[in-house]
C-alpha cells in the first residue's frame, strides 16, 4: 500500500466513526500536503475556513504560515500538515482532554505513514503531545510553548526518531503580534536545521 493509501484508510476509518465533534462540524479535516515530505506540521484544530473547506491551515493563520515558509525559501505543499484534533470545536475553543484522548490515535497513525524526519509543532497542544511522548495523559508535565519554542528536541516513535522544533502558532501571532519577531527568528534557525538535515534537504530544498 502507498503513503497515500494508506492515509486514506485512516480517513475512511474516521468518518465512519463517532468521533466528539463530529456532529458540530461541517467536515472532517483530516490532513493536507505531499505524503512523501520529510517535514510535518502539527496544529491544533480546523478554524471556520478550515470547517467549510475541509482542509487544514485554509484561513488566515494558514497565510501566515505560508508567508513564513516562504520567506525561508518553501511553501506549505512541500510539507504535510495535519492537526491535533479532526474536527472543530464550537467557537474555536480549545480541545478538551476527551477530545484529545479520541482524536489523536488518528495523527499518530498519520505520523507511523509519514514518518517524516522532521516535526513542528505549532502552539502548545501539539507540542505537549509531541513532547509528552504522544500520550494525552503527560501533556500536563510538558513546559509551554514560550519556554520551548525554536530548540530542538529528539522523540521517537515505534523506533522511530523524529526531531521536533515547537514553534508559536501563527494564529496566535495574529491575536498578539509582538510574537512576529520571535516567530521570523525561529524560521531563519528552522532554515538552517533544514538544510543540516541532509534527507529533508533532498525532498525539500
Ligand atoms: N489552526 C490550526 O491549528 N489548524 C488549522 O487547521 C487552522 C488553524
Amino acid at each position: 500500500m502507498s503513503k497515500q493509501e494508506s492515509l486514506n484508510s485512516v480517513k475512511e476509518r474516521i468518518l465512519a466513526s463517532g468521533l466528539p465533534l463530529k456532529s458540530s462540524a461541517k467536515n472532517l479535516v483530516f490532513g493536507k500536503g505531499n505524503p512523501d515530505a520529510k517535514l510535518m506540521f502539527i496544529g491544533e484544530a480546523p478554524g471556520e475556513q478550515e470547517d467549510i473547506q475541509g482542509l487544514p491551515f485554509v484561513g488566515a493563520a494558514g497565510k501566515e504560515l505560508d508567508k513564513l515558509l516562504r520567506s525561508i525559501g518553501l511553501s506549505l505543499d512541500a510539507a504535510y500538515i495535519a492537526n491535533i484534533l479532526k474536527y472543530r470545536p464550537p467557537m474555536n475553543r480549545s480541545p478538551n482532554p476527551e477530545e484529545i484522548k479520541a482524536h489523536t490515535p488518528y495523527l499518530v497513525e498519520q505520523i507511523k505513514i509519514l514518518s517524516p524526519n522532521i516535526i513542528i509543532t505549532l502552539g502548545n497542544f501539539s507540542t505537549k503531545f509531541v513532547l509528552g511522548g504522544f500520550d494525552p495523559e503527560k501533556m500536563a508535565t510538558i513546559d509551554g510553548i514560550t519556554k520551548l519554542h525554536g530548540k530542538e528536541f529528539t522523540v521517537t516513535l515505534d523506533g522511530q526518531n523524529h526531531l521536533v522544533v515547537p514553534l508559536f502558532h501563527p494564529a496566535a501571532m495574529l491575536h498578539n503580534p509582538q510574537l512576529r519577531p520571535l516567530l521570523e527568528e525561529d524560521f531563519k534557525k528552522l532554515k538552517i536545521i533544514l538544510e543540516s538535515n541532509k534527507e529533508s534537504q533532498r525532498t525539500l530544498l
